[in-house]
C-alpha cells in the first residue's frame, strides 16, 4: 500500500532519512523546508499523513499543527510530530496542538516506517475533537 506523505523538516539530513526509508517501503514522500510551505503544501496535496518537525523557521510545528486542524479537509489527517526536544511536556504539548502522535529523534531506522503505518492502516475517520 503505499501512500502520500507530507514531510515537514528543516534540517537536510533528516529530511533524506526519512526520505529515504519511506520510500523504501513504496510510500511517496513530498517535503517542505518550513511551516508556510508545508501547510501549502498539504492543502494541495491533501496528503495520507504529515511527519511534522517541531523545531523549524519561521513558525513551530505546535503553531503549524494548530493551522493545518483548522482547515476543513485536513481535520483528520494524521499528524506526527518528530523532535528532537527532550523535554517534559512535550508530548503532551503535540497532542495538544493536534498531533495524533509523537516521535523521537533520532529516528530508528528500524521502527520508524512501522511507527507511522500504524497511522495510515487506521486511518482516522472521526474528526479531530
Ligand atoms: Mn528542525
Amino acid at each position: 500500500m503505499n501512500h502520500t506523505i507530507l514531510l515537514i523538516e528543516d534540517n537536510e539530513q533528516n529530511r533524506y532519512l526519512a526520505t529515504f526509508l519511506l520510500e523504501q517501503h513504496g510510500h511517496k514522500v513530498v517535503s517542505a523546508k518550513d511551516g508556510p510551505n508545508g501547510i501549502m503544501l498539504a492543502q494541495t496535496l491533501n496528503p495520507d499523513l504529515i511527519l511534522l518537525d517541531i523545531q523549524l523557521p519561521l513558525m513551530d510545528g505546535y503553531a503549524v499543527a494548530r493551522m493545518l486542524r483548522n482547515i476543513d479537509s485536513l481535520r483528520n489527517t494524521p499528524i506526527i510530530a518528530v523532535t528532537s526536544y527532550a523535554m517534559v511536556g512535550d508530548r503532551e504539548k503535540s497532542l495538544a496542538s493536534g498531533c495524533n502522535e509523537y516521535i523521537e529523534k533520532p529516528i530508528n531506522p528500524n521502527t520508524f516506517v512501522t511507527e507511522i503505518e500504524r497511522f495510515l492502516i487506521s486511518k482516522p475517520k472521526t474528526g479531530y475533537p
